[in-house]
């Protein structure tokens, strides 16, 4: 399997990568982003072979089974073991790994939130760390990643990589932004290779830091910085498992459907949706919801992609969906406009940049994100997120956040009978706490294993928004 750029002219293959080449890396050169030179089949005879997998041998064989298809470069049993070590009830709390809850006739929810911080992100982190740590290993190398995160993706990347061998996790965060929950599962990891930096400023302060440290190509060669972005090709693939997972779940044969929807942001989980769905899975709609950030919603509806400015992005209660671009989009509207990179390019680097926007509205490729690839979207508000969560709770005794709570809000609105819709739950509600004690009057549980965890000691570091003052932090911490 070789991977390419969706930037990539169509009839030249020679910059071609296999999948050990890319893992490492964010963007390509040319600033697309990595998809395979083709989805993989899974025949009815494959469906079913994995149905009885997943049901007898369990999530990790399963996974081992679905990342074959995209790994050559890495022997079978070294990546059966990644995924035996990754995939287990120790790390995520039951043998289902991703156990899937009736909520009501034709309503389930996945559950994807029983990793160490309690948001999906664990599900791809967890392989991430072990693949990171085996292939530099495999090339005797070190690698410093430095991110900025606004809570759940900071804190997936640091307990991945805590304790890995050749590996340094610098993570930037918005000082005194994120939840007391939040800070206290990141602050309070002692593991010598995590860095926090607390910086004053916001998310985008960050985000703007470490865009310049990785512009600075001298120094992110000399200290080996990476990235762990949601729009790294390794972090897609292992989410496409759980696709697998809740079908076989749910379904008892191989002609049934299912529908999926997915609380979003930057169009990563949604995307291994459409990737499974483009392997042959029997999935009829993927539902994106979104919250007051709407660009997927409008996208959808109109054909207009239209970039928001950071002031114009909402803070909202479900604010791992505050976005103002969707980095991963750039991969579905890749197939969507039959995989022509000139196009993708002439769109994502020159309109995006000239005119914040690009309509494809007029564009009969347009029609086929329903049709042809059963995408649907809806939106979700602060007040719809307070009344989802009082009602699931009430009527089921069921506590979801305020993501997922979105995400059942968007899902009701596009029930079809007959067809099970699964929602994927992306986090679990102690993260959010606040909101919960807005929606219940009362706070939300709280596994055992955090209780009392914003009482730690905490280790993290102060700074301004200086990008010189990260450098010389990073420079100070690699010997
Ligand atoms: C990251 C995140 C999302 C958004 O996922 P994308 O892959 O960015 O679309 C939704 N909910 C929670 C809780 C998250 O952490």
């Amino acid at each position: 399997m070789k991977y390419l750029s969706t930037r990539a002219a169509a009839n030249d293959s020679t910059d071609r990568k296999r999948f050990c080449e890319i893992l490492l890396e964010g963007l390509a050169p040319d600033g697309g982003l990595y998809l395979p030179e083709r989805y993989p089949q899974i025949d009815d005879a494959t469906l079913t072979r994995w149905r009885s997998v997943y049901h007898t041998q369990g999530y990790a064989e399963l996974a081992f089974e679905v990342l074959s298809l995209y790994i050559d470069d890495i022997p079978a049993d070294d990546l059966r073991a990644l995924c035996e070590k990754t995939y287990t009830a120790a790390v995520f709390g039951t043998g289902e790994i991703v156990p899937l809850r009736h909520l009501e006739e034709g309503l389930y929810l996945e559950a994807l939130s029983n990793g160490p911080t309690l948001a999906f992100k664990d599900m791809a982190m967890q392989l991430l760390g072990n693949l990171f740590e085996y292939e530099l290993a495999r090339r005797g190398e070190e690698l410093n990643i430095l991110g900025a995160t606004s809570g759940d993706t900071g804190s997936a990347a640091e307990y991945a990589m805590r304790g890995k061998k050749g590996v340094r996790v610098f993570m930037t965060s918005p000082f005194g932004r994120m939840s007391p929950f939040q800070q206290a599962q990141m602050f309070s990891l002692m593991d010598e290779n995590i860095h926090n930096i607390a910086v004053d400023g916001v998310f985008d302060d960050c985000q703007d830091m470490v865009k310049a440290v990785s512009n600075d190509l001298e120094f992110k060669r000399k200290y080996k910085i990476g990235t762990v972005n949601s729009i790294n090709w390794a972090r897609l693939m292992a989410q496409v498992v759980y696709y697998f997972a809740g079908y076989l779940q749910a379904t008892q044969s191989n002609s049934e459907k299912v529908s999926f929807t997915v609380p979003s942001g930057n169009f990563g989980n949604i995307c291994a949706g459409h990737v499974a769905r483009m392997m042959g899975l029997p999935i009829d709609k993927l539902v994106v919801a979104t919250n007051e950030n709407d660009v997927l919603d409008e996208f959808l509806r109109t054909g207009v992609y239209r970039v928001r400015a950071s002031a114009d992005t909402h803070e909202t209660s479900s604010p791992s969906m505050d976005i103002s671009k969707a980095s991963n989009f750039e991969r579905f509207v890749f197939d969507l406009l039959g995989r022509d990179g000139a196009r993708v390019k002439s769109l994502f680097a020159d309109a995006l940049a000239q005119d914040g926007q690009f309509d494809l509205g007029t564009d009969p490729a347009f029609k086929q994100a329903a049709i042809r690839y059963g995408f649907e979207s809806g939106k979700s508000t602060h007040a719809d997120r307070l009344a989802t969560i009082k009602a699931t709770f009430e009527r089921f005794g069921v506590m979801i956040d305020t993501h997922t709570a979105d995400g059942v809000k968007v899902a009701r609105e596009h029930l079809q009978p007959g067809v099970p819709m699964i929602v994927l739950e992306t986090a679990l509600p102690i993260k959010f706490a606040a909101t919960i004690v807005e929606a219940l009057g009362r706070e939300p549980d709280r596994p055992a294993r955090f209780e009392g965890i914003e009482a730690l000691p905490k280790r993290v570091t102060r700074m301004a928004a200086d990008v010189d003052a990260v450098k010389a932090y990073i420079a100070q911490h690699c010997p």
